[in-house]
């Protein structure tokens, strides 16, 4: 367990719901459009991959979706808590809690990206949103947050932070 990598098995977790690697790309290229128009999509990739790889990032993955499985099976045993989570309670705010666990990792400006990326909800989060078919309370943000972290490293990579 201790030196045990969940690299592989968090890849499977999000494709099993339903979220690949291009997903966070596309959403990384939208926080990052406005200050890099030039950069190969290797870039993207290349961080996100990073970002993958660190052992916090792959507990917070497998926390949400293991509590969004829970929830969509009604097998949260509060039930108070089970109904926050499969309606996805806007005052619940915990999930975007457990998001910030990633761009905590990341400083500042990923953050301030996770927040826009979360107002805005583009691409796979507003998919990720509306899907009637999975819970994805935790999900959404857990993607934001990770395309949230991969803009910031590009951000300081490139030393240009407008
Ligand atoms: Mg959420």
């Amino acid at each position: 367990m201790e030196n045990k990598d969940f690299y592989e098995h968090c890849l499977d977790l999000l494709n099993e719901r339903g979220v690949s690697v291009d997903d966070i790309t596309e959403c990384t290229k939208y926080l990052q459009s406005k200050y890099h128009n030039d950069l190969d999509d290797q870039v993207f990739i290349d961080a996100i991959e990073r970002i993958l790889h660190k052992r916090e990032v792959q507990f917070t993955i497998m926390t949400g979706i293991a509590l969004d499985k829970l929830a969509e099976n009604y097998q949260i045993p509060d039930e108070d808590l089970q109904t926050c989570l499969i309606t996805d309670e806007p005052l619940y705010g915990i999930d975007e809690v457990l998001a910030y666990s990633i761009c905590n990792l990341y400083g500042s400006i990923a953050l301030t990206n996770f927040g826009y990326i979360d107002r805005e909800k583009f691409g796979k989060i507003a998919e990720l949103n509306d899907d009637t078919k999975q819970c994805n309370t935790f999900l959404d943000d857990i993607v934001g947050a990770i395309a949230a972290a991969a803009a910031g490293t590009i951000a300081h990579n490139k030393g240009t932070v407008k």
